[in-house]
């Protein structure tokens, strides 16, 4: 029986017992022969060629050889001590050192004892040498499943200091497939194997890790990657059909006074082509008595609040509540004035409530929305906590948070006997195979313009020691009018460090723009809410000509006289971030510009990064630059909340062909048979529960 031999516990894998188990569990969460099984190596490297010593270069990669010992000794001693070993291989002679484990290894490499020797070479005082190679008895190979590739897997410290290396790994993995081999049972129904072309789960398992030839290593990849893909997206899709199919939502019917008379009396400006195309999707799905759950999507800019007002209008016209909850307090209380302002002299209350809200405060707003009094209520996370209760809560509109995942819907949810109407609205453009992977649930709709007359932002990158030019092109900024951020980055790990910097920044700048001439306001997030919002006022009224912030303001802001960000040590920001950021000027009709500000140390990374903000203002290059250079990482793992699984073998960035692929076999798959009730399609029920055990519960909820 497969599945018991999966569910085996790794300790008893032959090599392994308890106290290497405890390791593997530890570092790798490998529990299971399974678990082992799909810890899938990171590379494959070529080892059917041999190198003669005098081929060796000290800039070649990886390298193979095969020779005798010629000497071995221990010299040095504290940390200088060391291994060395010379090997001969009738071609010349080359060293080998180790730095740990010298008096196993001292035993190992006795003279005249022949090894094959793997490793990479590097130069010191420019003779080459090895160090810390693999090294191989050729007469001593165990009795094991062949590969010319070999597989490398990924360890920690801890693994490597207790000695299981990625080639012990390999071979633990040689004896669970000799285990295991010709007996794991089919996790794809036949039918789509047939269909597809993919190669039986046997040939995948043994060629991934002990590939029996190049051709054979892709199909497995192939195989392994469509089943993981598509396994996520059945899960998605089937959500999607079971919450349409189930769910009976809202109605908002009509169009009524509050609406016609702001769309007709208030309407600050003309709305954008893009602006009505994105109305009316939501017009058509609020209205059809369906429950709405879209993603609407627009770069910084592109005026996504407004539409927000409009929907949350049309809620009130059919006498339902709203809320819109932003990602930070100083964009919740941004949105709360904006709304005030542009609602004014209609007939609808508002109310803001944030972790701020006093209690005496809190308790009236309750009241209120109980009594339906309040029609739109805007706030932060605070308005998701069970205490507030609505009368009639027929829409939850979510601002700027890629962190809203499904767990944090359902909690909406909730709020209702019958599910509100939801809209996620984001700038940080998420890339189309994140998109059909995260939101893979939700309707999308893009706002693709920009209100005109935008100007796309100027952006350059500045050296610090070109802080001097800096300076004097705020200066003729401010002279004609205009304001400036300069935003300081804050990470967690260095936070002491990084207040320190941006304090320094902080004097630097008011000694080079001297009081009273010039104002600089001050905001951060270890300040208190007053005098945050203090600052920021103080910047948005005018009366301040500098920001010097933290990334406090990196969503949402919006002060359009401010025509130029200064991003101090930008290579430490992310694509996304820089984007954000660079997003707050360029919202006004003049000119703006965004100055990248590094040190002359930078990673390769961290220029390709910066050098794809000065080449483009576009936020869906950017975001597939974003997802190329570092993988989905943060992005997804955030969004994820309540998404069970952990990508194994594919990757989103890379993948995006077979993950379109095997989402269209999950949706053809999902309309032939939602409920996957036909015994052809058991096995997807099954390993789908095994995969992700609150699939019911989220039908349920659903
Ligand atoms: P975002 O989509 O980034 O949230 P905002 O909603 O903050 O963008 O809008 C950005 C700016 O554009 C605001 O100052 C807003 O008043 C303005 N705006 C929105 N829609 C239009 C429009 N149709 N024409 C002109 N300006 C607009
Ligand atoms: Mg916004």
């Amino acid at each position: 029986m497969q599945t018991d031999i999966l569910d085996r516990d790794i300790k008893f894998l032959p090599g392994v017992g308890p106290k290497r188990a405890e390791l593997l569990k530890k570092e790798l969460g490998i529990a299971t022969f399974g678990d082992m099984l799909t810890y899938f190596p990171y590379k494959h490297v070529d080892r059917t060629k041999f190198y003669k010593i005098s081929q060796i270069t000290g800039d070649l990669p990886y390298i193979q050889l095969e020779g005798s010992i010629v000497s071995a000794g221990i010299t040095g001693s504290g940390r200088n001590r060391r291994l060395t070993a010379i090997i001969a291989d009738g071609t010349g002679q080359l060293e080998l050192v180790w730095f740990k484990g010298l008096r196993w290894i001292h035993d190992l490499v006795r003279p005249g004892k022949k090894f094959i020797v793997y490793g990479k070479p590097t130069t010191f005082n420019n003779k080459v040498n090895l160090v810390h190679p693999e090294m191989e008895d050729p007469d001593k190979q165990e009795k094991q499943i062949r590969s010319a590739l070999q597989s490398f897997y990924n360890t920690s410290e801890k693994l490597k200091s207790s000695f299981i290396t990625s080639r012990v790994i390999g071979k633990l993995q040689n004896r669970l497939l000799g285990l295991v081999y010709g007996k794991l049972e089919e996790t794809l129904p036949g039918k789509l194997i047939e269909k597809t072309g993919l190669i039986n789960i046997n040939e995948a398992f043994l060629n991934i890790h002990f590939p029996q030839g190049a051709d054979k290593l892709k199909k497995a990849e192939a195989r392994l990657k469509f089943e993981e893909l598509f396994y996520l997206q059945l899960n998605i899709v089937r959500q999607k059909a079971v919450r349409t199919g189930k769910v009976r939502g809202l109605a908002f019917s009509r169009v009524g006074s509050l609406f016609n008379d702001f769309y007709h009396n208030h309407l600050p400006f003309e709305l954008t082509a893009a602006q009505k195309r994105v109305l009316k999707e939501i017009r058509r799905d609020t209205g059809s008595g369906k429950q709405m759950n879209r993603l609407l999507q627009g770069d910084v800019g592109s005026g996504k609040t407004l539409v927000a007002v409009m929907i949350m209008l049309i809620a009130a016209d059919n006498r339902y509540q709203s809320c819109l909850m932003a990602p930070t307090e100083i964009l919740a209380v941004q949105h709360y004035n904006t709304l005030k302002n542009i609602l004014d002299g209609l007939p609808v209350e508002t109310g803001l409530l944030t972790g701020s809200t006093g209690k005496r405060e809190r308790k009236v707003l309750h009241e209120k929305l109980l009594s339906g009094e309040i029609k739109i209520l805007i706030g932060t996370h605070a308005l998701i906590e069970e205490s507030v209760q609505f009368e009639r809560l027929g829409l939850a509109i979510i601002d700027e948070q890629h962190r809203f995942g499904v767990a944090q819907r359902a909690k909406i949810w909730k709020k209702n006997l019958r599910p509100p109407h939801v809209l996620v609205m984001t700038a940080t453009p998420i890339p189309r195979t994140l998109a059909m992977t995260v939101y893979g649930d939700l309707e999308v709709s893009v706002i693709d313009e920009l209100p005109p007359g935008r100007k796309p932002v100027i952006t350059a990158h500045y050296y610090d020691t070109h802080r001097e030019r800096l300076f004097g092109f705020m200066r003729k900024q401010i002279a004609a009018g205009r304001q400036v951020y300069v935003v300081y980055p804050l990470i967690k790990e260095s936070e002491k460090m990084d207040y320190k910097d941006l304090e320094d920044g902080y004097e630097s700048i008011t000694r080079a723009f001297p009081p009273p001439g010039y104002v600089t306001a001050i905001v951060h997030g270890k300040m208190k809410i007053e005098n945050k919002e203090t600052g920021m006022k103080q910047f948005v009224k005018g009366s301040a000509h500098i920001l010097v912030s933290t990334t406090v303001i990196e969503v949402g802001v919006d002060v359009p006289n401010a025509s130029v960000m200064v991003i101090e040590s930008a290579e430490r920001f992310g694509l996304s971030q820089l984007h954000q950021l660079r997003g707050r000027v360029g919202r006004g009709s003049d000119q703006s510009f965004c100055i990248l500000m590094t040190s002359h140390k930078l990673s390769n990374e961290a220029r390709q990064r910066i050098k794809t903000m000065v080449n483009t203002n576009d936020g869906f290059e950017i975001a597939e630059a974003d997802l190329k250079l570092r993988g989905p990482g943060d992005m997804e793992g955030t969004m994820q909340s309540g998404f069970p699984f952990d990508l194994k073998i594919s990757h989103l960035g890379k993948d995006s062909r077979i993950l379109e692929y095997a989402r269209q076999q999950a949706i053809a798959i999902t309309e032939e048979d939602p409920m996957l009730e036909k015994p052809e399609n058991k096995i997807l029920y099954v390993q789908l529960r095994k995969l992700n055990p609150e699939v019911e519960e989220w039908s349920r909820i659903s």
